[in-house]
C-alpha cells in the first residue's frame, strides 16, 4: 500500500504552499486506498515553537486534511537517527572527519575562488582512526560516490541526474552527536514504511542526497514527487501581499476550507479543464502525472470567484453552521458573537439567501449582514447618504404610513405597498426602493429590499424609516 507523509517543519505558520503538500500527499493516499502519515520535524530546536505545531494541526484541520495515526515526532528519534550513523561508520559507508572550521572556511575559499561550488574534499575520508587528533569531537560524513551521477527519478521532474562530484561527502551527524536534516528525514521515511515522497521541488537537490543515504544504507529508495512551488501572478517568488500567507489568514478572510482544498488542488495539478470538483472527485482523480512541470500562479482574484461559487452551492444551513464557526477568525466576528441572540441568528439565518448571493468570502457576508445588529439611528455610508438627500425623506415618512397600515408583514404585503406608491406617484421602483434600503441598511446595496423589509420586522423597519423620514 502506498504510504505518504507530510513532513512541516514547526517553525512558522502553516504556509499555503505546505497546505498544498499537505493536500497532495492527502489525495494521493486516498486515492490509492494508502495512508497519509504525519511527521512534525522539530529537530531545529531553536526556531521549533509549540504555537507553530498547533497552528500547522489546527490549518490541517481547518482544510479537512486528516492523518493516519499519531504525528511522529522527529526530534525524539534523534537516538535512533545517531545509531544508523554509527551503523553506517561500522560498515565503512560513513567516516568521523575533524577537519576544523578554519580549514573549512578554506575549503569554501579556494572553491570560490576557482569559481566552483563549494565542497568538502574528503580529506578525512581515507584515514586511520589512530590519526585522529585527541580532544577534538569529530563530525560522521556519508562517504559519497565520487564518479558517475546519482539520480532522482522523479515523478514531476523525470529523470533528473546530479553529478556525484557535486554532492560532497555531507554531514550526517554533527560533533555534539545531533543528526543532520538528511540523515533524520531518510532514516524517518524508511522507518515509517513511506513509499511516496511528495514535497516542493526546492527539496529536489535533497532528493539526490537522501538516495545517496538510502543506497549507503541499502534501503529501497521511495518514489519522489518534486512538485513546482507557487509563485506570484507575477511569475516571481510568492510574497505575502500576492498570498504568501498562512492558512489561518486565508480563514479570517472568509475563504470556505472547501473552496481552499478545489482552489489548491488546481495549483499544479489538472484534471482536463475540470475548474470545480467535489473533494470526492479530487481523490478519485488526482494522480502524479497530472502534475504540472512548470510553477503555478496564485490568483487570489480566481479564489475569491471560486470562493463565492462555494458559497452559493452550499446549503443554507451548512453554509451557516460555517459561518457561525467561523466567527471567531472574522474582522468584526468576535464582536458580533458577543451580542449574539436566538433573534438575531434567526434573522441572520433568514437573510443568508439572499446575502450569500453577494458575497465572495465569509467576511464580505458578515459586512453585508451587519446592517441586522446595526444600532440605531444608522451611520449611513456616503452613497446611502446621497441617496437620502432631496425628497427621499419626504417620501419615507408615506411609506412609514403605509407600512404600518399594512394587515399582514411579509414580502409580499411590503411589495405590494411599494408597487402602490411607486405607481400613484409615477416613479419607477428603485426610486422607492433606493432611499428605503439606506433607510433600513445604512448603504446602497443590501439583499432583495423586500426580503430586508421581512427579515428585520416591522417594529425595527418602521423606527429605522422614521429614524430618516422628515
Ligand atoms: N521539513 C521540510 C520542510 O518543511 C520537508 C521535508 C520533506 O518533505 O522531506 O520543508
Amino acid at each position: 500500500t502506498v504510504i505518504t507523509r507530510f513532513a512541516p517543519s514547526p517553525t512558522g505558520f502553516l504556509h499555503i504552499g505546505g497546505a498544498r503538500t499537505a493536500l497532495f500527499n492527502w489525495l494521493y493516499a486516498r486515492h490509492t486506498g494508502g495512508k497519509m502519515l504525519l511527521r512534525i520535524e522539530d529537530t531545529d530546536r531553536e526556531r521549533s515553537t509549540d504555537a507553530a505545531i498547533d497552528a500547522i494541526i489546527d490549518g490541517l484541520k481547518w482544510l479537512g486534511i486528516d492523518w493516519d495515526g499519531d504525528p511522529v515526532f522527529q526530534f525524539a528519534r534523534a537516538g535512533r537517527h545517531r545509531e544508523v550513523a554509527e551503523g553506517l561508520v561500522a560498515a565503512g559507508r560513513a567516516y568521523h572527519c575533524y577537519a576544523t572550521p578554519e580549514e573549512l572556511v578554506e575549503m569554501r575559499e579556494t572553491a570560490r575562488a576557482e569559481g566552483r561550488p563549494p565542497r568538502y574534499d574528503g580529506r578525512w575520508r581515507d584515514r586511520l582512526p589512530a590519526e585522529a587528533p585527541t580532544g577534538v569531537k569529530p563530525v560522521i560524513r556519508i562517504k559519497s560516490p565520487q564518479d558517475g551521477e546519482t539520480v532522482v527519478d522523479d515523478q514531476v521532474q523525470g529523470r533528473v541526474a546530479f553529478p556525484n562530484k557535486d554532492l560532497d561527502d555531507f554531514v550526517i551527524l554533527r560533533s555534539d552527536g545531533t543528526p543532520t536534516y538528511m540523515l533524520s528525514v531518510v532514516v524517518d521515511d524508511h522507518d515509517m514504511g513511506v513509499t511516496h515522497i511528495i514535497r516542493g521541488d526546492d527539496h529536489l537537490t535533497n532528493g539526490a542526497r537522501q538516495t545517496i543515504l538510502y543506497q549507503a544504507l541499502g534501503w529501497h529508495v521511495p518514489v519522489m514527487a518534486h512538485i513546482p512551488l507557487i509563485h506570484g501572478p507575477d511569475g516571481a517568488k510568492l510574497s505575502k501581499r500576492h498570498g504568501a500567507l498562512g492558512v489561518d489568514a486565508y480563514r479570517a478572510m472568509g475563504y470556505l476550507p472547501a473552496a481552499m482544498r478545489n482552489y489548491l488542488v488546481r495549483l499544479g495539478w489538472s484534471h482536463g479543464d475540470t475548474e470545480i470538483m467535489s473533494t470526492e472527485e479530487m481523490s478519485a482523480w488526482f494522480d502524479l502525472d497530472a502534475i504540472g512541470r512548470s510553477p503555478s500562479r496564485f490568483d487570489f482574484a480566481k479564489l475569491e470567484n471560486l470562493n463565492g461559487h462555494y458559497l452559493r452551492a452550499t446549503d443554507d444551513d451548512a453554509l451557516f453552521a460555517i459561518f457561525i464557526e467561523t466567527l471567531p477568525y472574522l474582522p468584526g466576528g468576535p464582536e458580533l458573537a458577543a451580542r449574539m441572540t436566538p433573534e438575531l441568528s434567526a434573522q441572520i439565518r433568514a437573510a443568508l439567501p439572499g446575502l450569500k448571493e453577494r458575497a465572495k468570502t465569509l467576511a464580505e457576508l458578515l459586512d453585508s449582514a451587519s446592517f441586522l445588529w446595526a444600532d440605531r439611528p444608522l451611520a449611513l455610508d456616503e452613497k446611502a447618504a446621497g441617496l437620502l438627500a432631496g425628497d427621499a425623506r419626504a417620501l419615507l415618512g408615506d411609506l412609514h404610513a403605509a407600512f404600518a397600515a399594512l394587515p399582514a408583514w411579509d414580502a409580499a404585503a411590503t411589495e405590494g405597498a411599494v408597487r402602490a406608491y411607486a405607481e400613484a406617484h409615477g416613479l419607477k421602483l428603485g426610486k422607492v426602493a433606493q432611499p428605503l434600503r439606506a433607510a433600513l441598511t445604512g448603504r446602497s446595496t443590501s439583499p432583495g429590499i423586500f426580503d430586508v423589509l421581512a427579515v428585520l420586522g416591522r417594529e425595527e423597519s418602521l423606527v429605522r424609516i422614521a429614524d430618516q423620514a422628515a
